[in-house]
């Protein structure tokens, strides 16, 4: 948040959020907004909008919307003070040293650090535990067997946690609170309270964000315990979905050479970058995140998807295959043959097969649509149905080559490999094309319109009428006007701040908001601006006022119907003559 004050208030204050956009977004004036194709989510025509005067953006297709900073986090991929200093080189304001921060930012980048301590000793004392002791004995046996050599356990920092249940926490407890170990997820605690090792009886691979620090361990049972791999949570400094293992050691080499290499787990990317082949990533399991591949697509847009040959791998191999076309990769699938009647992960060929054949393979690797059709090939082919589900498979994939010669030429090379006439399949796909158009105009489902225009106008009264906005806050307060409205958080958000006195920022408002409702927000505050009077937010407040009490009486006659003879009736009758006279007054 930028505090009033801070230096990324003062940015916020003279950055241009349309000149910011601008640069990464074509943007077009329309009326008293800018417009332009939203950069986070596909589509072909516009509904990414910038508000020049509120500072704020908005798409009313995905939702997604907030100030400059937001835009610039999102887009690149960054927390804030990192979108600070990037809008503030952007417009050429100069940066301070970094010095005094709020004391909660300042608590919770020492918790961070902290952290990040935490992880280097634990890593050290896995690697130790591996080295010297005589559990870590039979660990170093087992991945010898496996291939990984001194030299390789050092080069990847291979560890062990044993079996014992609380070596690791006695080693750290020294040094460190136990709120802190919980956090840290290293440790847990059991239902009675007491604290113990997560990760016992592993072997221990650190996990490295981007800048080289251990965040996170990812470990494997050295027995039969299970699960066979065990990771660390959330924490502070590690969120799954945005780190992929060996990032920070392939960043160069992907960028160097262009292109990345994407396996499951890491034991194949540590055999892959040892058979030479440093720009490669692991997702750390099968499913990949979005915000992986957006890190990833920082560095290349070209990727060779490795994954497991198992039903879970193909899976994962065809939902990744989905998720890079949607951020424009260029995708290619290798799809490793069988060794014998093995099925071959990257780790397992390479030992079997050697580096050489592995490259061999990686560069013969097919485009993913040669890879699908081989898929599709699997599937019985000499029905009618069976072709249809062929095709019915195909179809998602192919729909998403952007280039239309490219997708005629596919289109034309998959009828003939399916044996499927060509002008039926033609004719499927642009029938998919047709419903794909209509679907993207159907799309953007305004979550505002469900606002009635009532609460519309008042909602862009407490944002914009400085004059009268405390008063309107207090009576929409005092009357409870707004409960049970569709807009009722987003008023109980707007009348807190404007009750607080300082100015009424969207972004901060709508940081308040679950989604939908902060969704609502901003596409009433987009609507064209209108000028607000006081007479007009009174006659406003006197139809919520005559809402609520329609409401009682509907309430109120219908008890008297349920229950004719009942003791209160007398009581519901006088109250129903009340209303009835306090709707005949508000008129
Ligand atoms: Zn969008």
């Amino acid at each position: 948040m930028a505090e009033a004050g801070s230096f990324a208030d003062k940015v916020k204050q003279q950055a241009d959020i349309v000149r910011v956009v601008g640069e990464y977004v074509r943007l077009k004036k329309s009326g008293q907004n800018f417009t332009g194709l939203c950069p986070f989510h596909g589509e072909k025509t516009p509904s990414f909008a910038v508000h020049p005067v509120k500072q704020i953006f908005h798409c009313f297709g995905c939702g997604k919307g907030g100030d400059v900073f937001s835009f610039v986090m999102e887009m690149e991929k960054c927390q804030f003070p990192e979108a600070v200093r990037i809008v503030a080189e952007k417009c050429g304001i100069a940066i301070p040293r970094p010095k005094e921060r709020s004391p909660e930012e300042r608590k919770e980048n020492q918790q961070r650090a902290a952290l990040v301590e935490m992880h280097r000793e634990a890593q050290s004392f896995f690697v130790k535990q591996l080295e010297t002791t005589a559990e870590g004995k039979a660990a170093r046996a087992y991945l010898e067997d496996r291939g990984l050599n001194a030299e390789a356990i050092a080069r990847f920092g291979i560890g062990y946690a044993p079996s014992g249940g609380d070596a690791l926490l006695r080693y750290l407890k020294q040094k460190y609170a136990e709120k802190l170990l919980v956090e840290s997820g290293l440790v847990s605690r059991d239902q009675s309270g007491r604290l113990f090792d997560r990760f016992r009886r592993r072997i221990t691979f650190a996990i490295a964000n981007e800048s080289g620090k251990v965040v996170a361990f990812g470990c494997r049972a050295l027995g039969d315990d299970l699960p066979k791999y065990l990771n660390s949570p959330e924490t502070p400094i590690y969120s799954k979905s945005n780190v992929l293992y060996y990032m920070d050691r392939a960043k160069d080499a992907i960028r160097r050479q262009d292109f990345a290499v994407l396996v499951e787990g890491y034991m194949d990317a540590i055999a892959v970058a040892r058979a030479g082949i440093n720009n490669v990533v692991a997702s750390c399991g099968t499913s990949l995140a979005e915000p992986q591949i957006k890190l990833l697509g920082r560095f290349t847009k070209r990727v060779i998807v490795n994954y497991d040959p198992d039903a879970a791998g193909q899976a994962a191999t065809e939902r990744s295959i989905s998720l890079l076309l949607e951020q424009d990769f260029e995708v290619r699938v290798l799809a490793l043959p069988a060794i014998g009647d093995k099925k071959a992960d990257p780790d397992l060929f390479i030992r079997e097969k050697g580096a050489d054949a592995y490259i061999k393979a990686l560069k013969d690797s097919p485009p993913y649509v040669d890879y699908l059709i081989a898929r599709a090939r699997q599937m019985d082919l000499t029905t009618g149905e069976g072709k249809l589900r062929a095709l019915n498979f195909l179809m998602p994939y192919l729909q998403k080559i952007p280039n239309r010669l490219l997708r005629s030429e596919w289109a034309t090379r998959i009828s003939q490999q399916l044996r499927i006439d060509e002008p039926v399949l033609r004719a499927a796909l642009s029938k998919a094309a047709a419903e794909r158009r209509s679907e993207v105009k159907t799309q953007p489902e305004l979550v505002g319109k469900s606002a009635k225009p009532i609460e519309r106008r008042l909602i862009r009264m407490l944002m914009e009428a400085e004059g009268f906005r405390r008063e309107l806050a207090q009576q929409l307060q005092q009357g409870g006007l707004y409960r049970g409205l569709e807009t009722e958080k987003v008023f109980a958000a707007l009348i807190v701040a404007a009750l607080s006195d300082q100015p009424m920022q969207a972004t901060e408002i709508g940081a308040l908001l679950e989604d939908r409702d902060r969704r609502m927000l901003f596409e009433i505050l987009f609507e064209p601006a209108q000028e607000g009077t006081w007479e007009e937010a009174e006659s406003c407040l006197e139809a919520l006022r005559r809402r609520l009490i329609e409401q009682e009486l509907a309430e109120v006659q219908r008890s008297i119907e349920a229950n004719a003879a009942g003791p209160s009736l007398r009581e519901l009758l006088t109250r129903k003559q009340e209303l009835m006279k306090r709707l005949t007054a508000e008129r």
